[in-house]
């Protein structure tokens, strides 16, 4: 490993990301700077030959530099980001930097991105990974930073790393290259930093912009936008389906699913079901295709991608499984904070369910939440500062005003008979009553443990 002793490096952003390339930095030997805008921003740092500097960033930061990495918090598009490349400055992303430090003998990358179930999927992925690769990273926007992966110089290469990566990540990549890549769905987010839904999706194509020509793509084929978007990878493409007869469409391979099971319809055609409570729901349904349609082309055999549907624990707070009480199901939902996430739930969701929800409302209305509700939602109970407003659009269904988490989950349990469902989905932030919704869950989670 080559040692970066004496080469200077700017990192810009100390969060998550930034200080994983920092540590990477330093621990090669680099003097690193670190600019924040945030007078608050921190650092663990104490080498002499790290520095920060809070608030506006300083004149030609960029002179002397190596590189300048950004945190992908932070717009590329930023003025004085487009001055210090206009000027000569190599910059590139936290992904770029990981991929370029990454030890001799690392395996191939996989990456999954997409506007909504890029945590589930990657985590999902890393499980069937792992059962046939143990040496396998998953991370990336989701858990530990790509770059903590290698931030020890001396870290032993893993086999395969699962990388769930943001447009914002994509968007600072260079050379760094993926030997399978799926996005799973465009939505319009994040409005505020892209000037349109085509250059939010523009950001999320680069993903198959460096991909080996072993590689390969795969695409949600029920999404035109996402279809168009992955005509352009030079790699094999691949889609996942709910429609039968898209089999023909012009892909390599096509993996076609209803209901609780899937078929690879290429090679030998294997079916898959989906029969595990942490996988629940169309959206569900989606994104094991992906993972499984990925692993399977990576090589992982098929009753392990099988044992690994069955087994993957979910992902915390997201409609997770509490417990079984008398018959009853409990359902920590925690991460819903706003309707459509909670509708999401309601629609994953067979019936019989009491709803808990409320908390810092987003101003959204209700109303898609009632017309998922009917027939469903046996009743809700009401907790936190937007309650009036949940009880006024649920005023066809019976309502429990409870105000707190304590006393809805003692109304529930009154409540719920065997074969009932009790979903925390809030619809709602937690900023009322809670620090965030991971405090939220998991109050929820001990109240009905102690149950
Ligand atoms: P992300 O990491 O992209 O935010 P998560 O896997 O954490 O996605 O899921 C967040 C929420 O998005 C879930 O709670 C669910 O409501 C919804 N969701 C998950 N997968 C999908 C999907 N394939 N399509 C649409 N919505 C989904």
């Amino acid at each position: 490993m080559a040692s970066l002793e004496g080469k200077h490096f700017v990192v810009i952003g100390l969060g998550k990301s930034g200080i994983g390339a920092a540590s990477l930095l330093l621990n090669r030997g680099a003097r690193v700077t670190a600019l924040d805008e945030n007078e608050k921003a921190t650092a663990p740092f104490t080498s002499d030959r790290f520095t920060l500097k809070k608030g506006p960033f300083p004149a030609k930061f960029w002179e002397g530099a190596e590189a300048v990495v950004v945190s992908p918090g932070v717009p590329l598009s930023k003025p004085e980001l487009v001055a210090a490349k206009q000027a000569g400055a190599v910059v590139y992303g936290e992904i770029e930097l990981a991929w370029r430090f990454r030890p001799e003998g690392a395996g191939p990358m996989f990456g999954i991105t997409g506007t909504n179930g890029k945590s589930t999927t990657t985590a999902l992925l890393g499980e069937l990974m792992k059962r046939h690769e143990p040496n396998t990273f998953v991370g990336g926007n989701l858990g530990t930073a790509l770059t903590r992966a290698y931030e020890d110089p001396a870290q032993k290469p893993y086999a395969m790393h699962v990388v769930e990566l943001s447009s914002f990540q994509l968007e600072g990549i260079i050379d760094a290259s993926f030997q399978g890549t799926a996005i799973l769905n465009l939505t319009p987010d994040h409005l505020d930093r892209y000037a349109s839904h085509d250059e939010y999706g523009l950001a999320k194509a680069r993903i198959f912009s460096t991909q080996p020509p072993k590689g390969f793509a795969i695409v949600n084929a029920d999404d035109a936008h996402v279809v168009r978007l992955g005509r352009a990878a030079k790699v094999p493409l691949y889609g996942f389906t709910s429609d039968a007869m898209r089999t023909n469409a012009g892909f390599t391979g096509v993996a076609v699913g209803g209901g609780s099971k899937f078929i690879l319809a290429f090679g030998d055609k294997p079916v898959f079901h989906v029969r595990n409570r942490s996988l629940r729901g169309k959206h569900n349904l989606e994104n094991a295709m992906a993972a499984a349609m990925m692993a399977h082309l990576a090589g992982v055999p098929t009753a392990t991608i099988q044992e690994g549907l069955d087994a993957f624990p979910g992902l915390l707070h997201r409609m997770e499984f509490v417990r079984e009480l008398d018959g009853v199901e409990w359902l920590n939902d925690s991460k819903a904070t706003n309707v459509d996430s909670s509708l999401v739930a309601l629609n994953a969701l067979p019936g019989r369910i009491w709803l808990i929800a409320g908390g810092k409302g987003k101003g959204a209305p209700y109303t898609p939440m009632v017309d998922a509700a009917k027939g469903k939602v046996l009743g809700v109970l009401t907790i936190g500062k937007d309650a009036p407003a949940i009880a006024d659009a649920f005023k066809n269904f019976p309502v429990h005003g409870c105000e707190t988490i304590d006393v809805a989950v003692k109304k529930a349990r009154e409540l719920a008979k065997s074969g009932d469902i009790v979903l925390l989905s809030p619809a709602c932030a937690s900023y009322d009553q809670f620090n965030h919704f991971e405090h939220r869950g998991d109050t929820f989670k001990s109240l009905v443990k102690g149950l």
